[in-house]
């Protein structure tokens, strides 16, 4: 799957401006790159994507997560890998998930996980998929974990909430939560319905990262961001527990208006951002007026369709994809 560009826009390039000139080559740069992604030797492709991932081992993210739970904030771990089409790698990542919460658990890390529906079968078997997730949620259970299932393409979107809503029910009293994409029409009437059930939902909001078409998405920047702050202070206003998952400094900082404003209990939301997108600054701000910070650890050897979704959001991809270029490749 590919991302869309969401209709960026890149403001009016005056050519009498040297900088805005500059600018413009690299915005044309970065999407004819992005585009040209899948033809990047991939020893390039991970050179540059290493900032994104903890590493492939377990305890490359275990390490990672200790040390920024030291600098105060918590972490979700999300063990790469995703479309999986045999049944015992589905049932092998679903073990490797159990590793992960029990590694988690011993080494006392404030981080739960995520995971992935395609990762556990849902594509070819949903019985199977199922089952997988309610191994996953009994282990998270018993190890005391946050069992977050990230949202795909939208061709799963509905069975991704109905997943979520059995998972709920069928493994009560354990933590769960999943995602919605505020690029898509339909995600105010999830979060109502969502919110008609007997039990608040736990949502984390991102923006969306798949290439959907116009008749399911927003293409607009600016309607993506208003839906994104809408869909929040929608949860919010309801008492749901909300994760704000995004890079974007507008959204962050009209919606911690609207927490300050609002007084929200602390308890009820918190700030998001992926290992390797520069927004430290921000989220330094964020944690020392007392908002939670949680960051997405990816980590695993199923790196590259991860990272090349992240590298086509980077803006400065095109740099940094041609200084790996002409350095050595080890
Ligand atoms: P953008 O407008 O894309 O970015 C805002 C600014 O952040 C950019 O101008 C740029 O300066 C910077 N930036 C963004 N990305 C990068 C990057 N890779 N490298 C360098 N700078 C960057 N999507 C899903 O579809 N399903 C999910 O389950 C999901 N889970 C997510 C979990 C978390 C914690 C986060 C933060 C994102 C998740 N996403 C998910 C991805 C999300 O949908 C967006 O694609 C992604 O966050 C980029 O959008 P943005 O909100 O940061 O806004």
């Amino acid at each position: 799957m590919q991302r869309q560009a969401h209709g960026h826009s890149t403001g009016t390039i005056s050519a009498s401006s040297l900088f805005s000139h500059t600018l413009y080559s690299r915005i044309v740069l970065g999407r004819l790159l992005s585009s040209a992604l899948p033809i990047v030797p991939r020893p390039i492709v991970a050179r540059v994507a290493r900032r994104y991932i903890a590493g492939d081992t377990l305890d490359s993210a275990v390490a990672l997560v200790q040390a920024l739970n030291k600098r105060g904030w918590v972490a979700t771990v999300d063990l790469l890998g995703e479309d999986i089409i045999e049944a015992d790698q589905s049932e092998m990542a679903t073990h490797r998930v159990t590793e992960v919460m029990e590694a988690l658990h011993a080494n006392d890390c404030q981080a739960g996980v995520s995971i992935k529906l395609t990762q556990l079968g849902i594509r070819f078997d949903d019985a199977l998929c199922a089952r997988n997730v309610q191994t996953i949620l009994e282990h998270a259970k018993r190890c005391n974990r946050f069992v977050r299932i990230d949202m795909e393409d939208s061709s799963l979107t509905s069975q991704t909430i109905n997943a979520y809503k059995h998972a709920r029910k069928n493994v009560p009293n354990q933590r769960i939560g999943t995602v919605l994409q505020a690029y898509l029409y339909r995600t105010q009437n999830d979060i109502n319905a969502l919110l008609e059930s007997d039990v608040l939902p736990d949502l984390r909001i991102c923006k969306g990262i798949y290439r959907e078409p116009p008749e399911h998405a927003y293409t607009v920047r600016s309607l993506v961001t208003r839906n994104f702050i809408h869909c929040v202070k929608t949860l919010l206003a309801a008492g749901a527990k909300t994760a704000i998952a995004t890079h974007d400094i507008v959204i962050i900082n009209a919606l911690q208006e609207y927490i300050e404003t609002h007084r929200i209990d602390r308890s009820l939301y918190e700030f998001q951002a992926l290992l390797g997108v520069p927004i430290e600054r921000t989220l330094q701000r964020l944690s020392d007026a007392g908002h939670r910070v949680r960051i997405y650890v990816p980590f695993g050897a199923q790196w590259y369709a991860y990272s090349s979704r992240r590298l086509r959001e980077n803006p400065e991809i095109a740099s940094h994809v041609f200084k790996a270029m002409f350095r050595r490749i080890d």
